[in-house]
């Protein structure tokens, strides 16, 4: 699939799972010096590659007749500190009340270590600027996700596919909490308990055959 058959894709699948509505969110992928981006007033479910824009990673427009979305500086921006091949960033509802009502997503799940443990909320500033951009970025070192303060949140992978993943887990890991907060006061996992899952993952119990 050509980088900007992924984003119809993926932005398509955003669209179905109720991570975007209306024309919020966004999407980008990386090949060398070369980003394509989904484009400015487009909903994710309505896009064709042509419809699609490619910028340089200096944020010049090298190819398509739309603008760029208006959260490009920020991916970008992430590109520039992050190993990242592929960023999303949604309006999801529990990613979102996360953002509007905390300063960070605590780890209340193993999981969690799959985004980098605690997510941090990047500080408000309005959508589409430099301050936005680099608040982001500040949020986004070491980890896989970062929440933005009254606005959604954003992923990064290796591919697409894991970016768009790590989206649902964020969102799946705030319902649960914010789910948990409605029920009882969810308990945080210690950074104990985090090392020893680290521990099993990388010495995964093995079967011996029935002989
Ligand atoms: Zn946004």
């Amino acid at each position: 699939m050509s980088l900007r058959e992924q984003l119809c894709e993926y932005g398509r699948r955003a669209v179905e799972l109720g991570l975007v509505i209306g024309t919020s969110g966004n999407l980008s992928v990386r090949q060398g010096e070369l980003v394509a981006v989904t484009p400015s007033g487009v909903a994710l479910d309505r896009l064709t590659p042509e419809m699609c824009p490619i910028v340089d990673v200096e944020g010049h427009l090298v190819e398509g007749e739309l603008q760029p979305s208006s959260e490009t500086p920020m991916h970008l921006a992430v590109y520039e500190t992050t190993d990242a091949q592929a960023i999303v960033h949604t309006h999801s509802v529990f990613g979102t009340v996360v953002a509007t009502t905390m300063t960070e997503l605590p780890p209340v799940h193993y999981n969690a270590l799959l985004l980098g443990g605690t997510v941090r909320v990047a500080a408000y500033a309005t959508y589409g600027t430099p301050e936005l951009a680099a608040n982001v970025r500040a949020a986004m070192a070491g980890k896989r996700a970062a929440l933005m303060a009254n606005h959604g949140g954003v992923t990064i992978g290796a591919t697409m596919e894991e970016a768009f993943e790590a989206t649902r887990l964020l969102e799946w890991l705030c319902e649960v909490y914010v789910r948990g907060l409605s029920v009882g006061k969810p308990t945080v996992l210690t950074d104990e308990q985090l090392n020893a899952v680290v521990e099993r993952a990388l010495n995964p119990p093995t079967f011996p055959r029935r002989r």
